[in-house]
């Protein structure tokens, strides 16, 4: 049975904590930098006065208990360029510097930009330590950078906390909150997945779309719904099938699966006694059991090999609650298979989608290659299970390592 939902609120909710803006007073520094020279800003200079300012913010994070932060080595190459290309640093509006930010790093979940001004070094060392931010633990990485304008100098300095971008790999090697761009609408949101994640249908809070399955298997690693297919095929009579129509070969498939398989919950056969899994299309004919999702799986990968055109459907049964079955093209009709059927099979056990619609009601659908998603009407995504139009698809690119959703 397939469970488990799971999508989480937009990364804009976070961000925007603290402004503060360029001090226009000319205090006593001020008034000491009349006969003081600047110093010459170059990379040096640059890395000292960072070192130096992280160590004063760090000096008044410890007492609240909160971790010390570090440089984040990209936003700092892009906080100098930015500062470098701009023609009056000392006028640099925070709200660009976030919008810019948050263009180029998606990923930061939290950002915090104070631009100061003084006369002298210690000076503005001791206004960004003494910025609210610095203290806070929602950031982990604080950067700087210096510049000097007239006779005063400048720091602008940007505090952030990033998350990775979402991928299986990362998910599985350590799970955690992650950022995703939308492949339906294009926003970028976060999400959250554990390590120990069940079957899970991520949405996103933009377009309140469904835009990955995912479900661990029995050894319990995070799989997208395509790869627990395996390209698993039944030998067929050639002289034998050549005799049969499409409807009376998909049915002689179905009954060999249904023979083989027994109806098996997962709690059975779990890794953790209650842990939902999913089972590659020849983990389930070899173990001679399965439930519904592997079943269907292990049946639609069947009948994909006899060159049927064939999907699996999960989503809602009337009769059963959360529910996966097969719905397969022959003849121009299409069919809904019920996987856990443990009768006879027979022609009579074809049910055409149009006629399953009361019960049947699809959300997602998964191929060798696809997810389908679909934001149409219920009364007509229930009864047709193949229409471009009524079913979105997203193909699983698997030419790097991780495969990689996209329209195609
Ligand atoms: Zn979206």
């Amino acid at each position: 049975m397939v469970r488990g939902l799971l999508c989480f609120g937009g990364i804009l909710a976070a961000a925007l904590i603290a402004f503060s803006y360029v001090s226009k007073e000319a205090g006593e520094s001020g008034l000491l930098s009349l006969f003081r020279p600047l110093p010459e800003v170059n990379e040096t200079y640059q890395r000292g006065f960072r070192s130096d300012a992280i160590s004063r913010i760090n000096a008044a994070r410890l007492p609240l208990n909160v971790d010390g932060a570090r440089v984040d080595d990209e936003i700092q190459a892009f906080l100098a360029r930015f500062v470098e290309q701009h023609p009056n640093p000392g006028e640099i509006e925070l709200e660009s510097v976030f919008n810019t930010l948050q263009l180029k790093f998606p990923g930061a979940q939290y950002l915090a930009a104070n631009l100061v001004t003084s006369g002298e070094r210690e000076s503005l060392i001791s206004k960004l330590a003494g910025w609210t931010a610095a203290a806070s633990p929602d950031f982990d990485t604080v950067n700087t950078t210096v510049f000097t304008q007239g006779r005063r100098m400048g720091a602008l300095a940007v505090m952030a906390r990033r998350i990775p971008a979402f991928s299986l790999e990362a998910a599985n090697e350590k799970g955690g909150r992650f950022f995703n761009e939308c492949p339906h609408c294009g926003e970028v949101h976060a999400l959250e997945v554990e390590k120990e994640s069940r079957t899970l249908i991520l949405s996103c809070p933009y377009c309140d779309l469904p835009f990955d399955v995912l479900a661990a298997d029995t050894k319990g690693q995070i799989r997208r719904a395509p790869d627990f297919f395996e390209g698993f095929r039944l030998l067929e009579d050639p002289s034998a099938a050549s005799q049969l129509s499409d409807e009376e070969r998909i049915v002689a498939l179905w009954q060999r699966i249904t023979d083989q398989c027994e109806y098996q919950l997962d709690q059975d056969h779990s890794i953790d006694g209650e842990r939902e899994v999913w089972k590659h299309s020849r983990e389930t004919w070899d173990d001679k059991a399965g439930d519904c999702e592997d079943t269907s799986i292990l049946l639609a990968d069947a009948l994909i090999s006899a060159g049927f055109d064939t999907r699996v459907a999960i989503g809602w049964n009337g009769n059963i609650g959360q529910h996966a079955w097969v719905v397969v093209k022959a003849g121009g009709i299409q069919y809904v298979l019920e996987s856990t059927l443990q009768d006879e099979i027979s022609l009579a056990s074809l049910v055409p989608a149009v006629d399953a619609a009361a019960f049947y009601q699809p959300e997602q659908l998964f191929d060798r290659e696809n997810l389908y998603f679909t934001r149409a009407d219920e009364a007509a995504f229930r009864r047709d299970y193949f229409s471009p139009v009524l079913w979105e698809r997203l193909s699983v690119q698997r030419d790097g390592k991780s495969p990689q959703l996209s329209f195609r």
